[in-house]
């Protein structure tokens, strides 16, 4: 399985990043080895000082598909979960300015946590989904799905022009505004809409 990545997602964080406002969806990939689940630890890697959270719905790949209209996008995917795309955000500069791959600053160990999936016929508001990060009790993120620059038809569609997608891929849609800084022993709390869907500690 693989983990497709979109950036740039949400007005408002491209803007913290001074980042223009992509006109395609931008998207990059963490290998399978990204992942942690159950809510194990995420071990802060000593290759950086400036490791971000971003918390993004994530979308799970029911069926395989390539070429994908938009109009059937949405009957490849109906659970949902929550995931904190890491970055170690030191390394991304330092590639970003020299216009290299971001692969080592997204991609290494553990930078993928992920929360249990569940269906999107639970959810209250499935076509303006809430999301909240909460960093040691206290919301430091707040998102609602229609502030997608992409939607997740968009982003499928797009997205399976280039690579098939394949049953249990996962799709992580972009980050709102918000990112920051994570610390060694930082609890990290993820909610969908009043459910919790993770809850961590950075050792
Ligand atoms: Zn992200």
């Amino acid at each position: 399985m693989k983990i497709i990545c979109i950036g740039r997602n949400y007005v408002e964080h491209a803007k913290e990043l001074n980042n223009p406002l992509p006109e395609r969806p931008v998207f990059f990939m963490k290998p399978d080895t990204s992942i942690v689940v159950r809510n194990r630890p995420f071990f802060y890697p000593g290759f950086s000082k400036d490791i971000h959270y971003e918390t993004e719905l994530v979308l799970k790949i029911k069926k395989n598909g390539r070429h994908i209209q938009e109009k059937f996008a949405n009957t490849y995917y109906d659970e949902i979960g929550l995931g904190v795309d890491f970055t170690a955000r030191d390394l991304q500069q330092k590639h970003k300015e020299k216009g290299l791959p971001w692969e080592i600053a997204k991609a290494f160990d553990n930078s993928a946590p992920i929360s249990k999936f569940i269906p999107l016929n639970d959810l209250h508001k499935k076509e303006d989904i809430s999301f909240h990060l909460e960093l040691n009790g206290k919301t430091v993120q707040q998102g609602y799905s229609r502030d997608m620059i992409f939607s997740f038809d968009q982003v499928i569609s797009y997205v399976s022009q280039f690579i098939t997608l394949k049953m249990g891929d996962l799709i992580f849609t972009g980050t709102p505004e918000g990112v920051g800084p994570v610390n060694i022993n930082d609890q990290l709390t993820g909610y969908i809409e009043d459910k919790k869907m993770f809850d961590f500690r950075v050792k």
